[in-house]
């Protein structure tokens, strides 16, 4: 008996197959990350729209779950279309690293509905809300959805806590899970946090975007805050996304 199954989706990731076919990584409401074939969506007379197949392009799919490795679209139908976001570099490349992150983060075929609702909400706030600003929620978002939300209370070694050091000066330690104070992590550690910034950081993982938009973070913040998420999420993720490389190296042009 032939099995369809139908659901919003965000486009994270797609990969020529063959000479016409596609296949398509999908981060879907109803099951997931989610890797489905799109057969003749290369060929000149094609099956598909390929504005469909833009990356981060959320769309309503149906698809037909056979005997074959991979379920097979059938339908594609955009719902929330990302050309706004696509003319600006920066912002694409923020996105390109939420997808990244989340295509090496997410299992097959687990439904995830707070980390879906929390990436299609933080998407669609890209034309109003700073992409950095939003990158930091989204993290943070993520980290504490997926339980690996860290300890930002006290130094993870000697556990004082921010109030109790003069100079408060702290420094990322994904390994242990917070953060230590200066002197724990010893000299010539970067990258480094005010205790304004880590307090900042708490609130923040703790607010829906509506409220977490509003913040205003000082470009020092914005940048230590960055810095502390980017060296979290990677570790947890393993490795350190390619698109991270690129997103530095733009965030780091005048
Ligand atoms: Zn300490």
């Amino acid at each position: 008996m032939p099995d369809f199954f139908s659901t919003e989706a965000i486009m994270l990731r797609r990969t020529a197959y063959g000479d016409y076919d596609l296949i398509l990584t999908f981060f879907s409401e109803e099951r997931g990350k989610v890797a489905v074939m799109a057969k003749s969506a290369r060929k000149h007379t094609r099956r598909f729209s390929p504005v469909l197949f833009e990356p981060l392009s959320v769309l309503h799919i149906v698809c037909h779950t056979g005997r074959g490795r991979l379920p097979v679209l059938q339908e594609a139908t955009l719902t929330q279309p990302q050309s706004k976001t696509r003319t600006d570099i920066q912002k694409m490349a923020y996105a390109g690293y939420w997808s990244e992150l989340l295509n090496g983060w997410l299992e097959e075929n687990a439904p995830r509905e707070r980390l879906y609702t929390l990436f299609r909400e933080v998407l669609s706030a890209t034309d109003r809300l700073p992409p950095g600003l939003l990158s930091l929620f989204f993290q943070m978002k993520l980290m504490a959805l997926s339980g690996l939300v860290p300890d930002l209370s006290c130094c993870v070694q000697c556990r004082t806590a921010p109030d109790a050091i003069s100079d408060a000066l702290f420094f990322p330690d994904p390994a242990r899970g917070g953060v230590r104070c200066a002197r724990c992590a010893g000299p010539d550690q970067r990258p480094c946090l005010s205790r304004g910034t880590l307090r900042q950081l708490q609130w923040m993982t703790c607010q829906d975007l509506q409220r977490a938009g509003r913040i205003r973070l000082t470009p020092r913040s914005l940048e230590e805050g960055l810095a502390f998420a980017e060296a979290f999420v990677p570790y947890h993720l393993g490795k350190t996304p390619q698109s991270l490389r690129v997103l530095h190296q733009i965030r780091r042009r005048p």
